[in-house]
């Protein structure tokens, strides 16, 4: 701690703060998040995750670690990012497109990123424009690992998807389970913002945002941009998991080749082309290929937990969240509320239950976001109701009304009818979690029930 000089404030956040530091030998300048450590036992192991799985990682395109130590707080010294963030870079165009070359660059390095830390089995699970770093090199570095897991870990794991609504993928919301192909989801509203410099999925709403990204319904890119580019978004917006391509399938695109071999060194690029033809080659590309049989167990020494059998989830996707909105005009609070007889203040019957919940999980997620203030949701939400405004709106909301389509599809929306089709990709699909997981209804409840 006492190596390093305070310079500033770059960040604050629930965690704590991020803090712009210089090592005093080296003249170096860090990052140091400063994470406020919680009482409870979990609580603690939960912060740490952040550090251990960020030290895991040894990569250009992820923030670097440097160290990490407790000394009343949890502090997390990394590389310093010095060229802003890529949710500000939109901004900056203010209004004006980036080249296609660009976005590509840039994406294929997030691609490249993502890859590296599915190989290693972690999830990031908010991964979105504002947890993506950029030097004044021009390279890009995936950041922000306080909301990543390890995949396939044990119980401990069995709990919450932190995320961020806008980048929230279909399967989240509809309570099945989820996997490395939910990031791919949030890959592709970060590519689907480079293109438009606009969030894919606004409404007006909880309900509509939800409908929205169930449903795939996001207005098409700029006719600008090339084929490969709408295809590879399609591709991301699949609504099953198993649809979307992995990060190592994007990343064989051929199209992407040259991007590819612009940010690789030459000796890494021979390696890299030789990774990606074994992968590509029958069941050595699956992602637990070299993982032995055997039950659910922890490895030793911190090694990786394993799983013996792939679970089998149901088969196509569930319609559930889009049936149960088609009925939403039903759907009220199940927060039973008596009017004092003396004027408007809603006062709680003390003798009931104050909460009900109900037992179909969509539907009490529906319950519980119309009941949630926004401000409330998880940490890592950026998605806020300003008083008095009637909309849903992110960073890159537009500032007139947003419009909501949902209801009355405007002929501009595309509803992605082959997303339904099946395209299986199974060799992608191996990484599902334990079926107790996601278990974010009990989340979304202890948090209405704190307000
Ligand atoms: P949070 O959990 O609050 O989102 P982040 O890790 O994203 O925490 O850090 C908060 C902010 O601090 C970021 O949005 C960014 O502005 C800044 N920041 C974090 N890490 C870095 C870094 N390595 N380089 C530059 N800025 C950073
Ligand atoms: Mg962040």
């Amino acid at each position: 701690m006492d190596q390093y000089t305070l310079l500033k404030t770059i960040g604050e956040g629930s965690f704590g703060r991020a803090l712009l530091v210089q090592q005093e030998s080296s003249h170096h300048k860090y990052v140091m998040k400063e994470v406020r450590l919680p009482k409870s036992p979990d609580g603690i192991r939960n912060s740490r995750q952040e550090a251990i799985l960020l030290a895991k990682m040894r990569h250009p395109n992820i923030v670097a670690f440097k160290e990490s130590f407790e000394d009343g707080h949890l502090y997390i010294v990394m590389e310093y990012c010095d060229g802003g963030d890529l949710l500000q870079a939109i901004k900056q165009q203010k209004g004006n497109r980036f080249p296609e070359h660009m976005i590509l660059q840039w994406f294929v390095q997030l691609c490249r990123g993502v890859k590296h830390i599915h190989d290693k089995r972690v999830l990031h699970r908010d991964i979105k424009s504002k947890n993506i770093f950029l030097t004044q090199h021009g390279h890009v570095k995936l950041g922000d690992f306080g909301s990543a897991r390890l995949l396939i870990s044990a119980k401990a794991n069995a709990c919450t998807y932190v995320g961020t609504p806008y980048y929230v993928p279909p399967e989240i919301w509809e309570n099945t389970p989820y996997n490395n192909k939910s990031d791919i989801w949030s890959l592709g509203c970060v590519l689907y913002e480079l293109c438009t410099l606009k969030h894919p999925f606004q409404a007006n709403s909880w309900k509509n945002l939800i409908r929205k990204i169930c449903q795939g319904s996001y207005s098409p890119l700029p006719s600008q941009y090339s084929y490969e580019l709408h295809y590879l978004l399609k591709q991301m917006f699949k609504r099953s998991p198993k649809d979307r391509p992995s990060a190592s399938t994007i990343l064989s695109r051929s199209s992407l080749a040259k991007y590819i071999k612009q940010c690789l060194p030459a000796e890494e690029l021979a390696d890299f082309e030789e990774q990606l033809k074994k992968e590509a080659e029958g069941d050595s590309n699956n992602l637990l290929g070299n993982i032995p049989e055997g039950d659910l167990e922890i490895g030793k020494e911190g090694n990786l937990p394993y799983i013996a059998q792939r679970k089998k989830w149901g088969s196509g996707p569930s319609n559930s969240v889009l049936n149960c909105l088609e009925n939403a005009s039903i759907l009220k609070s199940s927060i039973k509320a008596e009017e004092s007889e003396s004027g408007g203040v809603i006062k709680f019957n003390e003798s009931r239950s104050r909460k009900q919940w109900v037992k179909e999980s969509p539907e009490t997620l529906l319950n519980i976001l119309m009941n949630a203030d926004l401000s409330f949701a998880f940490q890592t939400y950026t998605i806020y109701k300003p008083a008095g405004a009637a909309h849903l709106s992110g960073p890159l909301s537009d500032d007139m009304d947003a419009q909501d389509t949902t209801d009355s599809r405007e002929e501009d929306i595309a509803v992605d009818q082959e997303r339904f089709e099946p395209r299986s990709d199974e060799e992608d699909t191996e990484f599902e979690e334990e079926d107790d997981d996601p278990d974010w209804l009990s989340a979304l409840k202890l948090m209405v029930e704190n307000q």
